[in-house]
Parts: C-alpha cells; structure tokens; sequence
C-alpha cells in the first residue's frame, strides 16, 4: 500500500482525537427502510474498533443511495445507526444534519468509546459537486480523517476526497486497505495458475478489465448474457439471447487475441422466456434454438469451470453466470460460489469483485468462506481497469520505506 493507513498514525494523533471517517453505508433498504443487507456496515467495523481501542472518537460520513443534493426522509442513516450501535456495541448517537452548527457542537462532545454518525452526505448541494466550501467545513468536524469508503473510492466528491485537502493527516481505513490489498494481488503478481471467471450481462463497461486480466490470467471463464457476445462472434446462433451487436467485434477481436486462454460455455440452459422456467433445457452451445434466449451456463459448463476453479491458485470472479434473481437460472451462479469456496479452502486466494456477484454470493451464505469479497461494485472494476480512484489518491503518502 502506498498510501498511509490508521496503522500508520502514532498514539498521540488518535487519543482523544475525533477521527472523521468516510465509510461506505449505502446500504440496501425494503419499503419500510429496513436493512436488508447490512455486508457494509459489518465491514467498515474492524476500523471503528481500531479506532475506538485506541481512544479515537469516531465521527462517522457516508452516503446513502441517491437523494441528489436534498434531503429525502426515506434515506436517511437513522436504521444504519441503530444497526451499527447492535453490531459494534458502542453508543452511536446519530445527528440529523451533517454540516451545521449541530453537528459540529455533537462531534465536539462525544464521549469516550461513542461513536457520531451525521446524516447523509448526499443531501448536501456541495457532495457530489465536491465544493471546496462543504469540504472543508466537513474537515472542521475531525482531527484526523480515515477514509475507509472504498465503494465511493471512484468518486470525486466533497467527504470521500475533497475534505482531505483540508484534513490531514488523511489514511485509509483497514478496510479500503484489505480491498486495495486484494484486488491489488490481481493486478500485480498473482500466484498461478491464476483463473479469471467473467459473466454478467454486458462485455461493455468491462472490456478494459477483460483485456487488462487477458494478460494476466492463464484462463478466462465466461458466463453470464456475455458469453452469447462471443457465440455471435464465433458465428454461432444465439436465438433471443441478450447480445450486444455492436461489441460483437471486439469480442472476436478478444478471442483472437486470447488464442485458447478464453474459455465459453459447452452448454447452456435455454427457455422462450424468464417467466417460462418450467420448459427450461440444457442444449449445447450450437444448438440455441431460434426463438429461446440462453438464461444460465449448463451442468457439464459448470462443472468444468468447478474442475478449472480447483486447479487453481488464485481466483477472481466478477459477473454471474445466469439470471441467478430466478432460482431455475442459478445454478451455474451458485456452482461457481461453491466451487470457490472449496478452493479458498485449499488455501488458493479468492477474490469477488462486483455487486451482483457478491450478492449472490451472500446468498449462497458463502461471504466468509472466500478470501475476499469486494464491497464495492464499480470501484471495483475501475481499480482492475488501472484506473486512479481519487479517494484513494488524495490520501498521505506512505514515506518511501
Ligand atoms: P456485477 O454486478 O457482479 O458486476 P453485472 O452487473 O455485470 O454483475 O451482471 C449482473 C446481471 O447480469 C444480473 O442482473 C443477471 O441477471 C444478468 N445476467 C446474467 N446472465 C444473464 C443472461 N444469460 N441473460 C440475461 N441477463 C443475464
Ligand atoms: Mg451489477
């Protein structure tokens, strides 16, 4: 890591220090604004707790969902605190407002082992725009700040980059440290065989990861909508199969840059349409009937791909391999998490990156059985695609060792 973490700051710089954390609880709410998965608050604990060990007072930002600047009562962090005060066992008190005099007096006030979450930083007109105005009147409410926020990491905005020009030091979180250490490893020297597994729906919005893994792997797996783009390209009949026509050139362009490290399904589960699972049937990759559309990867399919999984050492996997929301069409999805799970336990690194994946794999009850599973979606992809994430970038330097 080249940047600076909490681990990094002394003694002196965390007790009795408010620490301004950025955290990550864009969580998912039903009707009722309950929490129905609350993977991201679970994960931004190992930093509160160093934090709180250490006799830091932690003033807590995050965003939640998409208000655009306004305040809308349906997304409030009210249920993330009550959630993180069960989970963390420390008071959380939890102020409506973020940039008040309010808020400002509550972060000034916080006992020792409590913790303050502000409400929602996308209420704020200046978040997303990141004003330099909002960014640093949200310094003002830290003495240090802890960016641990890793799914916003690919956003520029006031409390996830912005503020560290006005607060330092300003270190990563032991969160955005275990996601960059992680999907690092992917990047830098993996230990082979190293296996990439590709599905979703799209080859857009994943192509510069697809050719940066290329590189890198030693096979590709595909699943998912995707490997119908690929079909096309071969020449095959793909029926009503999601196909994207205009990237069906890259994807030759991909197989033939690949030669064999890229590697399709043999044989795929078909049905006229999602709603028509019950007529669902496995039939080999060139016989998609013209009026069926491809909804999952096939037995034989996912088997093999268990098969290449366990021959491997490390393993990152982004996209499931079907339309696993319909339980007819999970199969492939979940043969996947399984076969993963078994390698993680073998001691081969295993690494989820992408939020319906890691969705799936909460699902599958699997998280804790992989290696790593990323929280964050984009930011996610964006790091693999080599990208610079400016809430990472606008943090301290580590000093050269
Ligand atoms: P991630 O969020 O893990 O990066 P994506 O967003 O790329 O994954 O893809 C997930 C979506 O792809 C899911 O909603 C799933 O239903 C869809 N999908 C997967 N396979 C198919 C398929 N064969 N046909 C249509 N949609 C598919
Ligand atoms: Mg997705």
């Amino acid at each position: 890591m080249l940047k600076k973490t909490v681990r990094d700051l002394s003694e002196s710089e965390l007790k009795g220090k408010r620490a301004l954390v950025r955290a990550d609880f864009n969580v998912p709410l039903d009707d009722d604004c309950s929490i129905t998965d609350d993977m991201r608050i679970r994960a931004a604990l190992p930093t509160l707790r160093y934090l709180l060990e250490r006799g830091a007072r932690p003033v807590i930002l995050s965003h939640l969902g998409r208000p655009d600047g306004k305040p809308v009562a349906s997304l409030s962090l009210q249920p993330v605190a009550h959630r993180l005060q069960q989970l963390l066992g420390s008071t959380v008190s939890f102020v409506e407002t973020t940039d008040t005099d309010e808020a400002m007096k509550c972060s000034a006030s916080i006992g020792d082992g409590e913790v303050l979450l502000l409400e929602n930083t996308r209420f704020l007109g200046g978040e997303e725009s990141n004003d330099p105005r909002l960014s640093r009147s949200l310094a003002s409410l830290g003495d240090v700040f802890v960016n641990d926020a890793f799914g916003t990491a690919h956003r520029a905005h006031a409390s996830t980059a912005g503020v560290s020009e006005f607060l330092r030091p300003a270190v990563a979180g032991l969160l955005m440290e275990r996601e960059i250490d992680y999907l690092g490893r992917v990047l830098a020297t993996p230990e082979t065989p190293f296996i990439a597994i590709l599905g979703g729906a799209k080859i857009s919005g994943k192509i510069d990861v697809i050719e940066r893994l290329l590189s890198r792997v030693d096979a590709m797996l595909i699943g998912g909508a995707m490997a119908c783009t690929f079909f096309r390209a071969m020449g095959l009949e793909t029926g009503k199969s999601l196909v994207e026509e205009d990237r069906v050139d890259m994807a030759r362009q991909l197989l033939g840059q690949a030669g064999t490290r890229i590697i399709l399904p043999h044989d795929v589960l078909v049905a006229p349409s999602l709603d028509n699972a019950g007529v669902a049937r496995v039939v080999p990759r060139n016989s998609i009937p013209h009026e069926q559309a491809m909804f999952d990867i096939g037995p034989a399919t996912a088997e093999s791909y268990s098969r290449a999984i366990a021959s491997g050492r490390t393993v990152f996997w982004n996209g499931p391999m079907g339309v696993f929301e319909t339980p007819a069409f999970a199969k492939g999805t979940g043969a996947i998490a399984a076969a993963m799970a078994a390698a993680t336990a073998r001691g081969t690194i295993t690494i989820v990156g992408g939020g319906d994946s890691a969705a799936a794999v909460a699902e599958a009850g699997l998280v804790e059985r992989m290696s790593h599973v990323s929280t964050g979606g984009g930011a996610s992809l964006e790091f693999l695609e080599g990208k610079k994430l400016p809430g990472v970038e606008a943090l301290d330097d580590r000093p050269a060792a």
